[in-house]
């Protein structure tokens, strides 16, 4: 079995399932007492988002980066950064080190293609939801990619930030969110990304009629596959 690397803290609230998933699956497949080899690297996300806000990118990336370096040279066979919006700095994460990283939105992708969705919805962080890094990966295999509107970017931001990542799951969070999605796929969308790690906390499937995708469950079990394919 190979051992997964992963990236955690952003925040810890979704990284805690990433470690129940991947667990999960290598039980599931191998049974008995069999369980993951996991190397985690769990960062202060204070020291993140504070970067993020003032648009330190670069120094995010020396960050995540640095630890990506610690994780290969304790053995770690290849690397689960556990947050979709710091996938932004994901190649320069590359450059500085020799596994390789496993990105979250093309294993994303592929469970879209497998359901042959055409026209999605996304919902995360801002910079998830506007920024090129992460809808152009899923433009890029020819999906068609929705998001909300001004004000919908907004609000799904702040919960994000000063609920979800806090462990803090509200009921009009929910309602709001909710409306949201039925409003995208009023506009055509097939299914909804979950594209922020913390979000299917607050959303399940059985909340929304669309089907969803929800990156954390799908980017964990793709690790544990990765590291039984070993
Ligand atoms: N976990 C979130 C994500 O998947 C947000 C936290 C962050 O900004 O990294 O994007």
């Amino acid at each position: 079995m190979k051992t997964i690397g992963l990236i955690g803290g952003m925040s810890w609230e979704s990284t805690v399932t990433y470690y129940e998933v991947v667990n999960e699956v290598v039980k599931e497949r191998l049974g008995g007492l069999n369980s993951a080899k996991v190397l985690l690297y769990s960062v202060n996300f204070e020291e993140i988002e504070k970067r993020q806000a003032s648009g330190d990118w670069d120094e995010c990336a020396e960050i995540l980066g640095t630890a990506a370096q610690n994780l290969e040279k304790a053995g770690a066979d290849f690397i689960i950064i556990c947050t979709n919006t710091m996938h932004k700095v994901a190649p320069q994460m590359q450059e500085m080190i020799h596994i390789p990283i496993i990105h979250i939105a093309e294993a994303t992708a592929d469970e879209l293609k497998k359901k042959e969705i055409k026209k999605v919805a996304l919902l995360g962080t801002k910079y998830t939801m506007t920024q090129d890094f992460y809808r152009g990966k899923l433009v890029e295999t020819g999906l068609e990619v929705l998001i909300p509107d001004e004000e919908g970017v907004a609000m799904i931001n702040d919960v994000i930030f000063n609920e979800l990542c806090l462990g803090v799951l509200k009921e009009e969070s929910k309602a709001a969110f909710v409306k949201e999605i039925e409003k995208l796929a009023e506009q055509g969308a097939e299914g909804v990304i979950l594209g922020c790690t913390e979000i299917g906390l607050l959303i399940k499937q059985e909340d929304v009629k669309i089907p969803v995708f929800d990156t954390t469950m799908i980017h964990a079990t793709k690790a544990a596959e990765m590291a039984l394919e070993g």
